[in-house]
């Protein structure tokens, strides 16, 4: 009988069953899951009787930057869904790993690809891990370490967070994957009582903050969320967070051509974190086919409104996007590969 590596109860019931010392199963893991080693030398470690399961992905497709260090991979559920999870190798020696928590998003943010899918399926725990494990292994195989683990791909991470907080549970475990948790970042459209829930959980996991818009008219255009969790009820959440971790937490605001771009926004903006421990991080808009009318803003606006958060005494960085060339086809390619029926009756699972 083959069981899943990511469960640890069954994990265990098998290592009694074959008589194995603990020291077995320690070895297998930490060559798994903390040096992401090659699947053949991972197994090389355990009895060819043992039906281990170490992976509940495939890799359907890889797609390698032309231009930086960028990977994307499309990986396929056991129940035909594609997600999607990128590589990120920084120019300074570092890694990310950027993951999905959902097959689509039911947020349908203006601009974004993946809320254009119209559908939400969560993740299963085992389902997040092995973008890690997979991820990681190609990373091994070059040579290079994982740094960072950020949960910016498909989804929203707290319309699915039990199987998130799980799975950050064991990425951070000493006896699995042995991660710091403040090499983890999950990114969220703004649920606040599920960030609070999260800061209480798991302080030092560090948290960010789609905001993209200090007025909440404005924000509600971009994030239709905005209507049921208002900033009024996010500036509280923050301040709850602050509270309990103790760090800035990190606000990411999209440079949207003409929409939020301007001085007065820079200022409403600075009005609105005051009292906030809080860094910016600005990303450039990559186009998307699904929002014609969105458009990047230009580098001079974008530097001009990093230069007035800073004066403002606020720590802010530009997002530099890797894979231009691989990212035009983010979400998008992933929608053509869901399985049809679920592209026919779109469901918006949202708690
Ligand atoms: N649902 C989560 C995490 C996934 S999106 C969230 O909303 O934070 C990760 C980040 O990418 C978010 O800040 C999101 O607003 C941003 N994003 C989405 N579409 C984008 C696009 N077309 N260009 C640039 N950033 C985008």
């Amino acid at each position: 009988m083959t069981f899943d590596v990511h469960d640890s109860e069954a994990v265990e019931l098998h290592r009694r069953n074959h008589r194995l010392d603990p020291h077995v199963i320690r070895k297998f893991r930490n060559s798994l899951l903390r040096k992401f080693e090659a699947d053949d030398s991972a197994l090389s470690h355990l009895p060819e009787t043992m039906n281990v399961q170490l992976h509940s992905l495939s890799v359907k497709h890889r797609m390698d930057s032309a231009l930086d260090g960028a990977t994307r991979l499309l990986l396929q559920t056991s129940t035909s869904h594609v997600i999607e999870c990128v590589i990120l190798r920084i120019a300074s020696g570092r890694s990310t790993i950027c993951v999905s928590s959902q097959v689509g998003c039911a947020a349908a943010c203006d601009f974004c690809a993946t809320g254009k899918l119209g559908i939400a399926k969560n993740l299963a725990v085992r389902e997040i891990l092995d973008q890690v494990v997979l991820g990681g292994q190609i990373l091994t195989n070059e040579g290079r370490r994982l740094d960072n683990i950020v949960f910016m791909g498909m989804g929203e991470p707290f319309h699915n967070s039990r199987a998130v907080t799980d799975a950050i549970r064991k990425l951070t475990d000493r006896d699995l994957f042995a991660r710091s948790p403040a090499s983890i970042l999950v990114s969220t459209v703004g649920i606040p009582e599920k960030m609070t829930e999260f800061a209480e959980t798991l302080p030092g996991v560090n948290l960010a903050l789609s905001l993209h818009s200090a007025d909440s008219e404005k924000r509600r255009t971009l994030i239709p969320l905005e209507s049921k969790h208002p900033l009024k009820d996010l500036h509280e959440a923050i301040r709850q967070v602050n509270q309990l971790q103790g760090r800035p937490l990190m606000i990411e605001y999209l440079m949207l051509d003409g929409v939020n771009d301007s001085h007065d926004a820079a200022n409403q903006l600075i009005r609105w974190v005051q009292g906030l421990n809080i860094r910016f991080n600005l990303i450039p808009f990559n186009a998307i086919e699904d929002a014609p009318h969105l458009m990047c803003s230009p580098r001079e606006a974008i530097d001009r409104f990093a230069q007035q958060l800073r004066e403002a005494g606020y720590q802010t960085t530009v997002r530099y996007s890797l894979g231009a060339d691989i990212a035009a086809a983010c979400g998008q390619l992933a929608r053509t590969l869901q399985p049809v029926q679920d592209q026919q009756n779109s469901i918006a699972s949202a708690d």
